[in-house]
């Protein structure tokens, strides 16, 4: 499938043409040929009206073949896969560097953290021809995965027309891979540090990554973690070598199991509580008594909840629309629906409730991951 990694490929294979160099024939560089490129396999959620979009303008004539999702269930429908050909007649090197942008701009693949090296990369395979573009702001936004601070700065730039490479920021920049996952756990602790917490519990804790994250911090002096796997528990007691932590540290942390879904009086007397991607595992029925254990009977000062936003899901190339992100999620929430359930928390039981986009946010339909705090 042609996804960003063929961009990397391409100018590993293609590497002298794409900078314009040609020892055998330098006079061919800039001489428009009778070209066409095949690409197998693209993803192209916005059909084929994005890829005539991207392509068109650029002087292409563009083939399209949309594949089914399963060629074994027609019934299935169409997927958002294509196979496309794309003729010009153009420069080699032109060619390549539409492609080298137009790639990932079509795979729109969102899970890392873009550096702010990608600016330069973008200027500079862009030169001549992305400040004309008509969709140079999507394209802009798609190739620096939605990071809006840094597309702004690539399109103030584009209209400068300068490619700045010297400042020091641009030299820091690097690729710094940080899952959806890290960053809302990194996030959770951040959060329960400034809150001021002391004593702090974590529900339906499931392998105690967060936990892990909490033990490092002095500020907590008391850290729960419960689930209701059991399984989940013994493998969260392995991973933070629970018995190899020295003392202090062992006093510090408990595991427990137990149901969010039954009142328990061991919840009680947290400052703050966590609940990662956990309300979308309860059935729906239960959601009530979940509601009365935590912000009834428990009660504590900060709950952190987090779930899915399911208006991301479209972003996801290769999950099928009206699919879960999980086969064991028994809801998934748009953002308003989130808002109002927390909000009737709220109200019902004397919190002030905030939210919060966790990971990248789209213009359209939001981060992947919603988050509310509930503070009283
Ligand atoms: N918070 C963890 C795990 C999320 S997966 C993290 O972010 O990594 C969801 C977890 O909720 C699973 O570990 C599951 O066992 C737990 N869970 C599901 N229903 C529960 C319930 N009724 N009470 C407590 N935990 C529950």
């Amino acid at each position: 499938m042609a996804s960003s990694f063929l961009s990397v490929a391409l100018s590993e294979v293609f590497g002298s043409a794409l900078n314009g160099r040609c020892s055998a024939r330098p006079e061919l560089v800039g001489v428009p040929l009778p070209l066409s490129a095949t690409l197998s396999v693209v993803p192209s959620r916005g059909g084929d009206r994005l890829l005539r979009a991207l392509f068109e303008p650029l002087g292409y004539t563009l083939t399209l073949v949309r594949h089914e999702l399963d060629d074994t269930h027609p019934e299935w429908g169409m997927s958002s896969y294509y196979t496309v050909t794309l003729s010009n007649v153009i420069p080699l090197q032109k060619l390549l560097t539409h492609l080298y942008v137009l790639i990932p701009v079509l795979d729109d693949e969102k899970h890392y953290w873009v550096g702010k090296d990608e600016i330069e990369k973008l200027l500079a395979k862009g030169k001549g021809w992305l400040d004309m573009h008509p969709e140079k702001e999507l394209i802009t936004l798609r190739y620096l995965k939605h990071r809006h601070s840094l597309a702004r700065r690539a399109l103030e730039q584009l209209q400068e027309d300068e490619v700045s490479s010297n400042e020091d920021e641009e030299l820091e920049a690097k690729e710094e891979p940080l899952t959806l996952h890290e960053q809302r756990l990194t996030l959770v602790r951040d959060m329960l540090k400034d809150s001021g917490a002391r004593k702090v519990v974590d529900l339906g804790c499931g392998e105690g990554k967060l936990l892990r994250l909490l033990l490092r911090e002095k500020q907590f002096t008391t850290i729960l973690g419960m689930d209701v796997s059991y399984q989940s528990l013994e493998r969260a007691k392995e991973r933070l070598r629970i018995d190899q932590l020295r003392e202090k540290d062992r006093e510090r942390i408990k595991l427990i199991q137990g149901s969010l879904t039954y009142r328990d009086e061991r919840l009680s007397e947290f400052d703050g509580a966590a609940v990662i991607e956990v309300i979308e595992h309860l059935d729906p029925s239960r959601l009530a008594a979940f509601e009365r254990v935590v912000f009834e009977c428990a009660r504590p000062l900060t709950v952190i909840v987090t779930t899915p936003n399911v208006e991301y899901n479209v972003r996801y190339a290769t999950l099928p629309s009206g699919k879960f992100r999980h086969k064991d999620h028994r809801f998934e929430w748009t953002r308003a629906q989130f808002e109002s359930w927390a909000q009737g928390i709220a109200v019902r039981f004397g919190y002030s409730v905030t939210f919060r986009p966790v990971g990248d946010e789209d213009t359209e339909v939001g981060a992947p991951t919603q988050m509310g705090v509930f503070q009283r």
